[in-house]
């Protein structure tokens, strides 16, 4: 996502620590001990604006919810968007980079693991950039628990095709696919900023429902 660079960004974070955290490695293995809970917690990666993540976050006050972004001028937006919002206990925000994951999260710290609308990386020389190649699985099957589940959706066909085949390389399972997923009858979608962009504009959008084995 393009955005202007904000310098002010950090320091406005840092002014609302009951959302956002800077330094999550220090809440590895502890990040129920933050929600003062003991309910799974789910996560989503490029969470962007945030608009999936707090909206998930306030249908389902049972359990947690953190959006983790590497653009702190992104993030920004996320937490302005928030301040919007009555106190949602259940939602954090991570400053941080998909790639070290296991540096924030303990094995098995995840429930549910969220990637939605992440940059396509067209280029064949950029593959290792794309959030679903086989060395952000390895990250994501870390601090997910067993049988914790993997959503995935993008209105990219490219990418959608490129992540089917990179997680059946390595083993993963399918419990639901859709190429359409507005006309499905998958129920209980949430949608992001870029869903809500590229399906006005006549996009399908891919789905997918996955596991580690
Ligand atoms: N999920 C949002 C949506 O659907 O509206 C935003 C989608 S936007 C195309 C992808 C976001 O992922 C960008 O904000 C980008 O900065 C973030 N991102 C890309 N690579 C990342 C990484 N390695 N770790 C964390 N965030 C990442």
């Amino acid at each position: 996502m393009r955005v202007r660079n904000k310098p002010w960004a950090k320091d406005e974070m840092a002014e609302h620590r009951e959302y956002v955290v800077l330094e999550p490695t220090e809440l590895k293995g502890k990040w129920q001990a933050e929600f003062n809970n003991d309910a799974p917690i789910r996560l989503e990666v490029g969470t962007g604006k945030g608009q999936f993540i707090i909206e998930m976050a306030r249908q389902h006050p049972e359990a947690n919810f953190i959006g983790l972004e590497l653009q702190d001028s992104v993030l920004v937006m996320a937490l302005e968007k928030v301040l919007e919002y009555e106190n949602i206990p259940n939602l954090r925000f991570v400053l941080g980079n998909a790639k070290e994951l296991d540096q924030y999260f303990e094995q098995g710290e995840i429930n549910q693991l969220y990637l939605n609308f992440s940059d396509p990386w067209p280029k064949s020389r950029h593959e290792k950039r794309r959030l679903t190649f086989k060395t952000f699985l390895d990250q994501y099957k870390h601090v997910l628990k067993e049988d914790g589940l993997l959503q995935f959706k993008t209105d990219n066909q490219g990418l959608f095709e490129y992540s089917l085949t990179s997680m059946s390389q390595y083993g993963m399972d399918f419990l639901e696919i859709s190429l359409d997923l507005h006309n499905s009858k998958i129920e209980g979608n949430v949608q992001t900023e870029y869903e809500e962009k590229f399906s006005q504009r006549g996009s399908r959008i891919n789905y997918m429902l996955a596991k580690f084995k």
